[in-house]
């Protein structure tokens, strides 16, 4: 198999736990899933299946690609209905799944969501504010 060109290997997805209003929020976590097939790259996502995060993984695991889940014991009968994507594990709490979730991503990318996705965002925009970490951090317009 080819190796991603790209100096990234695994991306962060921030999105939705619900798929919003708009048709353009579903078009685009799909195009970012595209992106990240075509790319080579694999996935870091808060574990869900429903909403975009639900979207996001379930394209990028049929494109082949790795997709790692990290998901709080608490919201697992909240965010989970049905077949798991890919991998996804159990930890105790919001802020080691945000921890987790940086610590094995190389970059971020937030898409449309609510206040989660939101605080998810922010946060890792302070974390390099503060140069707790360097990786990049991007909002697609
Ligand atoms: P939302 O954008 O509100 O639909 O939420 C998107 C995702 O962010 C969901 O999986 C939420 O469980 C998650 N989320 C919400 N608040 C936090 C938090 N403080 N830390 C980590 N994840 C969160």
């Amino acid at each position: 198999m080819r190796k991603s060109s790209s100096r990234f290997k695994t991306v962060c997805v921030f999105c939705g736990s619900s798929s919003g209003k708009r048709d353009s929020y579903r078009d685009a976590a799909l195009e970012l899933a595209q992106q990240l097939v075509s790319r080579r790259l694999d996935l870091v996502y808060g574990g869900g299946s429903i909403g975009l995060m639900g979207l996001v993984s379930h394209e990028v695991h049929r494109g082949g690609r790795r997709v790692l889940g990290i998901m709080p014991k608490m919201l697992m009968s909240k965010e989970l209905t049905g077949e798991t994507i890919g991998e996804v594990r159990a930890v105790a709490d919001m802020h080691q799944r945000k921890a987790e979730m940086a610590r094995h991503s190389d970059c971020f990318i937030a898409l449309p969501g609510g206040y989660g996705t939101l605080e998810e965002l922010l946060e890792v925009i302070t974390w390099a504010q503060l140069g707790i970490h360097d990786k990049p951090v991007s909002l697609p317009t």
